[in-house]
């Protein structure tokens, strides 16, 4: 389906949401210009090609000839984030915007999946559900930097845990002052989490970390990938907070008895109910041995390995 007007949230005059499966900002910048084709900004490109077609179709729509896409910024490389920028790349020849640990996986997106699997990766996961198609980068950015364009500035935030090396973008408007959050997958909309309860993360203890920081964030906006906007954090990162202390008590009463990563991940989808098809099998899979190495570096956990098996257990108080 394509995108209409109707998806379009304006948060200030020069910042809207394209709503839909990931959110996905759209920066303007040179409105007070007419004489000069505004300069557009994305904030990641939607899930492939065919997204990118349909946000390109969107903007000129919105603007005309009158637009420049200038380039995108990506939260990070997960191919639902970062699936449109090469046909957009090659449609407009945009800059492309990543911090260092996402440009590797951006420009090499099977790491995506060889990472989830921990090896080679099987056909399956090499779709574009995992990987992305290759991108270039064509500026690295980081957390605490700031940037000025003509109409608003951003700031760079780091916000890593669900991934690697992510990002958010927390946008300004000069004129009004009116402020919104791009928060990536630094945390999950309601939705979402009702869904899903065992988000994918990547480091447990750096997503913890990153919801506090987004906190402590001053904004009119929040703007989570997936899910609804709120205007105060707490409204998105409490029910974050609430479901991996949950995952946490979960594995560690599941490890009351020594487990194999393949035996808790069975005893845990059972218990919350997760059908876990070949992808929730590969995403579930990752995400609690992430919590395996959490619970071990916090010393609430150890593990042996024992005829040809890796256990891990609970340590009693
Ligand atoms: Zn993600």
């Amino acid at each position: 389906m394509a995108f209409s007007q109707d998806n379009l949230v304006q948060l200030s005059d020069t910042f809207s949401i394209i709503t839909g499966v990931t959110n996905i900002g759209v920066i303007s910048d040179g409105i007070s210009d007419s004489a000069q084709p505004r300069h557009i900004y994305l904030i990641d490109s939607g899930g492939d090609g065919d997204t990118g077609k349909k946000i390109l179709r969107l903007l000129s729509e919105l603007y005309g000839n009158n637009f420049v896409l200038q380039g995108i910024i990506n939260t990070h490389s997960h191919a639902d984030h970062a699936g449109g920028n090469a046909w957009l790349q090659t449609a407009t020849h945009c800059e492309i915007w990543a911090s260092q640990g996402e440009k590797a996986i951006i420009e090499n997106p099977q790491l995506e999946s060889a990472l989830v699997w921990g090896a080679c990766p099987f056909p399956e996961i090499r779709s574009k559900f995992f990987e992305a198609k290759p991108s270039s980068v064509t500026r690295i950015i980081a957390g605490g930097e700031k940037i000025e364009l003509r109409d608003s500035t951003m700031e760079i935030i780091s916000l890593p845990g669900h991934y690697i090396d992510m990002i958010g973008i927390l946008h300004t408007d000069k004129q009004t002052g009116k402020s919104a959050v791009h928060l990536g997958d630094g945390a999950f909309g309601r939705e979402t989490i009702a869904k899903y309860w065992i988000a994918f993360l990547h480091d447990v203890e750096g997503f913890k970390a990153s919801l506090e920081k987004i906190n402590a964030i001053h904004a009119d906006y929040f703007v989570p990938s997936h899910g609804a906007i709120f205007t105060a954090p707490e409204a998105l990162t409490e029910i974050n907070s609430i479901a991996v202390r949950e995952v946490e008590t979960t594995i560690l009463r599941c490890l009351k008895e020594k487990l194999t990563p393949e035996e808790l991940l069975a005893k845990v989808a059972d218990i919350n109910s997760i059908p876990l098809g070949y992808i929730q099998y590969v995403l579930v899979g990752s995400t609690l041995r992430s919590y395996l190495s959490y619970l071990y570096r916090n010393k609430k956990i150890g593990f042996t390995v024992e005829n040809n098996r890796m256990y891990w257990q609970a340590h009693t108080d």
